[in-house]
């Protein structure tokens, strides 16, 4: 985590030096619609404080992103009415990350939407799936 980062489009609008169309905001987060809308109503949620990314941001801000989303959906639920929600977050451009100010998509879903599954369901082996998370876990914490 670190302070403002100049350069970036998401510390301005948090700074009230780009426009933004803001939904909710509190000491820690603002919430504002993506003006490139996946569907009607999408909007954004980002800490205030710069962090690029899943990786750097601490836990508080990512606790209080994540409380943010909740409160916002469940605004949406009562105002939009959509069938559904997804978050999403993508951390690097590896990850298709395209602002590198931690964000966390907050997407209503309507029945019939173009919106796709962006990954193919695969089968696995167990002993695949199990070697895995044997890797994972040697790492520790
Ligand atoms: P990412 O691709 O990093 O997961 O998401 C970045 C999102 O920020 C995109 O959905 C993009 O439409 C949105 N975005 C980019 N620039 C701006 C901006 O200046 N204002 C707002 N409100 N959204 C932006
Ligand atoms: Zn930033």
């Amino acid at each position: 985590m670190s302070d403002r980062d100049p350069n970036c489009i998401f510390c301005a609008i948090v700074a009230g030096e780009a426009p933004a169309e803001i939904l909710d905001s509190d000491e820690h987060t603002v919430t504002m619609m993506d003006i490139n809308p996946a569907t009607r109503g999408h909007a954004l949620v980002i800490p205030r404080e710069h962090s690029e990314d899943l990786l750097a941001i601490g836990e508080d801000d990512l606790c209080r992103t994540a409380a943010a989303a909740q409160r916002i959906a469940k605004r949406m639920e009562g105002t939009l009415e959509p069938d559904g929600f997804n978050l999403i977050n993508s951390c690097r451009a590896a990850a298709w990350q395209t602002v590198f100010h931690f964000h966390v998509h907050v997407i209503p879903r309507y029945e019939g939407d173009p919106l796709k599954l962006p990954w193919i369901p695969r089968g696995a082996e167990m002993g695949e799936i199990a070697a895995i998370a044997a890797t994972i876990r040697a790492g520790g914490d």
